[in-house]
């Protein structure tokens, strides 16, 4: 299996070459050369399988470089009942991915039971152990270089922690991120973890890790590496949970559900149009936006147009507040009919701050079954309200936005599963607002916010990071 970039420019690359890296060098990002594809037969095969099985049985198709006894090997260390271990009372740790059902016809699947409880956890853990194999058996080493309003930094802390050949560097703005994710990243102790606290915004952070990659001599000299959102691996891994909570909640194959996404830079769900493309029974798509609703748009009318870090709401699902979806790209390469000239001319206008209108695709965007919605803060009290009066189950403000497109779109007898992106620990000042309570923690993670913390003040300053990597290299 070969990934070639959407843009058409960098030569076709194996698994293992594309891993460490985000953008192909053309600037776009890769894709398998073409989907495999489930038969009804294999379906059937993979239906009893547990998630290690289940994820072997669908990476194996996608990593063709790594032995398989190997690739078995680092899935069975990833996808572990402890690893998963904050499963709610009544769920199976070992399903890894457990199903809540609220009603007949809508579920919930539980994404977010890992160390750092976000669905994050669900890729960065598999990409933590990819990275070491194959540093391991390069001999190599990298610096990742991150920056993070609070979910991602945590999620690869969290993965790479204590990893051989890892150190991470990872920006966030100081004072900014909420108190519990503040204390789940200062309290690593861990010598390979660097957390910088920035005098500024996460945009300060985000231009600065924009200003350290893109000077090629310090990042070559200093194996700068990054686990942003657009890395394959992430999205390979993403893959998986779809096919678990579709045989979770189906009988036969011939059966539909849909998925409703709580969605911010697309990755997501774009796993989940990958999971279709792969043979899927999937009915529709949900895109379930914030008050940032550029995607919504877009699937509403086919205008693109992104607004831009100064536009950008912020709201009380953070990590939905994006300015541009990094992942899009890969869909609308498919949605060209995996044109790159057509993609690099698209992207032509929005690298350069403009957008794009594709409304003669409509259509075909309805062949894909997606379809989309947006949420509000007013919409995301009364969602996590109604969901605790009605189920007796509290839903992280994310997840609340997802359930909210879910309720205005699902159809009578298509089963709705909603993934949940977060617990609502995580989010504790939301749900004190929703419900005027604080919700449950895991008992382990009581007080966290009391543990020593270890993190380094910064000015927004370009040279200042370099420095510090330099140093601690
Ligand atoms: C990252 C994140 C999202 C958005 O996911 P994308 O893959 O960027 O679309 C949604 N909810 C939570 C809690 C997240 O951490």
């Amino acid at each position: 299996m070969k990934y070639i970039s959407t843009r058409g420019q960098s030569p076709a690359s194996s698994f293992s070459e594309i891993l460490l890296g985000g953008l192909a060098p053309d600037g776009g990002l890769y894709l398998p050369e073409t989907y495999p594809k489930f038969t009804n037969a294999d379906l059937t095969a993979m239906r009893g399988m547990n998630y290690p099985d289940l994820a072997f049985a669908i990476l194996s198709r996608l990593i063709d470089d790594i032995p398989p006894t190997d690739l078995k090997a680092i899935i069975d260390k990833t996808y572990r009942a402890d690893v998963y271990a904050y499963a709610r009372s009544g769920q199976n740790a070992a399903d890894i991915t457990p199903t809540l059902k609220l009603e007949d016809n809508l579920y919930l699947l539980s994404l977010s039971n890992g160390p750092t409880l976000a669905f994050k956890d669900m890729a960065m853990q598999l990409l933590g152990n990819l990275f070491e194999y194959v540093l391991t058996k390069t001999g190599k080493t990298t610096n990742i270089l991150g920056a993070t309003s609070g979910d991602t930094g945590s999620a690869a802390e969290y993965a790479m922690r204590g990893k051989k050949g890892i150190r991470v560097f990872m920006l966030s703005p100081h004072k900014k991120m909420s108190r519990f994710q503040t204390a789940q990243m200062f309290s690593l102790q861990d010598e390979n973890i660097f957390n910088i606290a920035v005098n500024g915004v996460f945009d300060d952070c985000q231009d600065m890790v924009k200003a350290v990659s893109n000077d090629a001599d310090f990042k070559a000299k200093y194996k700068i590496g990054a686990v942003n959102s657009i890395n394959w691996g992430r999205i390979v891994a993403q893959v998986v949970y779809y096919f678990k909570g579709y045989f979770a909640v189906t009988a036969n194959n011939a059966q539909q559900v849909s998925f409703s996404v709580p969605s911010g830079n697309f990755g997501n769900v774009c796993a989940g149009h990958i999971a279709r493309m792969m043979g899927l029974p999937i009915d529709k798509l949900v895109v379930a936006t914030n008050e940032n609703d550029v995607l919504d748009e877009f699937f509403k009318t086919g205008a693109y147009r992104p607004r831009g870090s100064a536009n950008t709401y912020h709201t009380s699902s953070p990590s939905m507040d994006i300015s541009k979806a990094s992942n899009f790209e890969r869909f609308v390469f498919d949605l060209v009919g995996r044109d790159s000239a057509k993609v690099r001319e698209l992207w032509g206008s929005v690298d350069k701050g403009g957008a794009f209108d594709i409304k003669q695709l409509l259509p075909k965007l309805a062949d894909y079954g997606f379809i989309s919605g947006s949420s509000n803060h007013a919409n995301r009290m009364k969602t996590i309200r109604e969901t605790k009066a009605k189920y007796n189950v509290v839903i992280d403000t994310h997840t609340a936005d997802g359930l909210k497109v879910a309720m205005e779109l699902r159809e009578a007898d298509v089963p709705m599963i909603v993934l949940e992106t977060a617990l609502p620990a995580k989010f504790e000042d939301a749900i004190v607002e929703a419900l005027g309570e604080v919700p449950e923690r895991p008992a382990d993670l009581s007080g966290i916010e009391n543990l020593p913390q270890k993190f380094t003040v910064m000015e927004a300053d370009v040279a200042a990071i370099k420095e510090f990597i330099v140093k601690h290299v």
